[in-house]
């Protein structure tokens, strides 16, 4: 089954909306596999956002999300990858459709959430969070409810 990787980002934990984000995923009916609270090193940072480092905006980048805790979750179901980023809204808070994390949330960059954007990266990212063994594999009771 899909997997992608979500980042709670530190303005969301610092806002006190960590719970909020979690039930969004969970009431759409994506199984939580993995969760890890932690501040991300520079060093992790800079391998999550490899892709970005070329652009002008990645020291802020790095800085923003370098700058508290930050709650990581690795979430299954089927198409996982598209249907995170669907309910988390468009990169930036202004442009984000209302109903959608961000456009509930955000105004601006400091945008509340990050999910994966491609299967691949996907496996990537959850590798740079996760050891093979911190994700959990089990039946949710209301499974058959969901697909
Ligand atoms: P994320 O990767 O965080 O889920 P995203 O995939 O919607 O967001 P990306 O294009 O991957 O957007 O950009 C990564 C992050 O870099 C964005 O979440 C945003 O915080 C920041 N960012 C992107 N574009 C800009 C920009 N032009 N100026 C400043 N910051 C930016
Ligand atoms: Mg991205």
């Amino acid at each position: 089954m899909e997997r992608t990787l979500i980042l709670v980002k530190p303005d969301a934990v610092q806002r006190g909306l960590t719970g909020e984000i979690i039930t969004r995923f969970e009431r759409k009916g994506l199984k939580l596999v993995g969760a890890r609270f932690l501040q991300i090193s520079n060093d992790l940072a800079a391998r999550h956002y490899a892709v970005h480092k070329s652009k002008p905006f990645y020291n802020d980048l790095i800085k923003y999300i370098t700058s508290g805790p930050v709650m990581a979750m690795a979430l299954e179901g089927k198409g996982a990858v598209a249907v995170c980023r669907k309910l988390m809204g468009a990169t930036f808070g202004k442009d984000a459709e209302p109903g959608t994390i961000r456009g509930d949330f955000a105004m601006d960059k400091l945008n509340i959430v990050h999910g994966s954007d491609s299967i691949e990266n996907a496996e990537y990212e959850i590798s740079l969070y996760f050891k093979p063994d911190d994700l959990v594999e089990y039946e949710l009771n209301n499974g058959r409810w969901i697909n």
